[in-house]
């Protein structure tokens, strides 16, 4: 359903959405697009939930690069984008990040991932620039760029140990009881 034809009832809901994504710190265009909101609404959205005159200037990051750079990175990529997945029966992009990044947010409290970077993974895993893999020592769920298996070393969760020597808060859920 395009903006045009929804009724009123859902283009609330996708601006409460909106405000929801911007109080997280989403730009109002990343929420736009999310959305399938205009980005003229989404910025007034944006000031009035931040206070602020305008969004941040700047090139908004989306690079998947960025997701691989260290360990503490890759594993906090991979907990969030198993929660992409989990959130995959939401109808909009924006309700599906939201659902996600909460999640990623309760488990990280100490979060590096904001939700600007959460919307390009969330991207890159619907394009397929970036996939979910499986450490072939841990088995572990890990993001990888078009590889399934992901090898020891580079597996940020036990980096090729087998993932018996590891810190338990680096386990992902599903590979717990492996
Ligand atoms: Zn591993």
């Amino acid at each position: 359903m395009t903006p045009e034809h929804e009724g009123l009832v859902e283009r609330s809901r996708r601006i409460g959405l909106c405000a929801e994504l911007c109080r997280m710190g989403a730009r109002s265009a990343v929420a736009a697009d999310l959305l399938g909101l205009p980005r003229r609404l989404a910025i007034q959205v944006y000031r009035e939930v931040t206070g602020a005159a305008g969004p941040p200037r700047g090139r908004t990051p989306q690079s998947l690069e960025w997701f691989f750079e260290s360990h503490r990175r890759r594993a906090q990529a991979s907990h969030l984008a198993l929660f992409i997945d989990a959130a995959r029966t939401a109808l909009i992009p924006g309700e599906r990040l939201l659902a996600a990044y909460r999640s990623y947010r309760a488990l990280h409290p100490g979060s590096v991932i904001d939700i600007n970077r959460a919307a390009a993974l969330l991207e890159g895993l619907s394009r397929g620039g970036v996939m979910l893999g499986s450490c072939e020592a841990c088995a572990a769920r890990v993001i990888s760029t078009g590889e399934p298996r992901v090898y020891g070393a580079e597996c940020p969760f036990c980096r090729g140990e087998g993932g018996e020597h590891q810190t338990a808060n680096a386990r992902l859920p599903q590979a717990a009881s492996a």
